[in-house]
């Protein structure tokens, strides 16, 4: 199936390699967290992770925007290896917008600041130039009229929201999400849901980790499913959820659909 007709990503048929995981391995002690892990995500593609709890998907996550390390294997960003330290890295993170569970605002900063501050300590944007493009991303994510104020006065929803414009400030290559809207109350959940579809059809590159199924369905070009710290099974969001192919994704499917 191409990226058309699951109405998703533009270009995930054509994009070239973005990131490039390959023969990744990961031990915590004695635990395997990531089992040979090879995935490729195409420039434009959203890929999303579904999988059990504690399987791996966090790490993975972690990994990729090497807030984690790895034993084996290699992970790349647009042609470059992750670096293993210093302003390599630093600049290398910038490139990778993450987007978790907890929205992880700064407390005493407004909305406004705390979408412009990466852009001008690591980037070096202009105070003025930062603040007119945080508005506009504030404006696209809808808390716009939210800007002078301070986290805490905005709802899990809307900090949420927050936290997106915030990572696509510095103008990311690829936005991971780690469960982002299990945080939420439920009335909260589409309007981050609706931002990601957003975000999805204007081309950008991610990876999804969720329990939304339905955004699974609509946004997703490829789903990966990920078990004990292994990729079982990669397919078209169409085949996983009408006839996947291994025993543990019809298992996990039976249990939460
Ligand atoms: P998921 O996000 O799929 O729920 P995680 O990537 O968070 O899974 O965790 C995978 C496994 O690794 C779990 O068994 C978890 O307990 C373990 N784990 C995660 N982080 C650490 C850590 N820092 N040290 C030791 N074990 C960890
Ligand atoms: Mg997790």
């Amino acid at each position: 199936m191409t990226a058309e007709q699951t109405g998703s990503g533009p270009s995930a048929a054509t994009g070239e390699p973005l990131v490039v995981l390959d023969g990744v391995q990961k031990w915590y002690g004695d635990l395997h967290v990531l089992q040979d892990i090879n995935l490729t995500v195409h420039r434009g593609e959203v890929v999303v992770v579904i999988g059990p709890s504690g399987s791996g998907k966090s790490t993975l996550c972690r990994a990729i925007n090497r807030l984690e390390t790895i034993d084996e294997g290699t992970i790349s960003l647009d042609g470059q290896p992750l670096p293993a330290e210093g302003k390599a890295l630093a600049s290398l993170r910038a490139e990778v917008g993450m987007v978790f569970q907890s929205f992880n605002l700064f407390a005493h900063k407004t909305i406004l600041e705390n979408v412009t501050l990466g852009p001008i300590k690591v980037r070096g944007v202009k105070k003025a130039e930062a603040d007119q493009h945080a508005m506009e991303l504030l404006e696209r994510v809808g808390v716009a009229h939210q800007a002078e104020k301070y986290p805490a006065q905005l709802s899990g929803g809307q900090q949420q929201r927050v936290a997106i414009a915030r990572a696509l400030a510095m103008e990311p290559k690829v936005m991971l999400f780690d469960e982002p809207t299990s945080a939420l109350d439920p009335e909260m959940i589409k309007e981050v849901l609706d931002v990601m579809v957003d975000l999805a059809k204007r081309g950008m590159t991610m990876v999804v980790v969720t329990h939304e199924m339905g955004f699974a369905r609509t946004a997703a070009d490829r789903v990966v499913f990920m078990s004990d710290g292994a990729i079982v099974e990669e397919n078209t969001p169409e085949e996983f959820f009408t006839n996947p192919s291994s025993e543990r994704a019809q298992d996990f499917l039976s249990k939460i659909l």
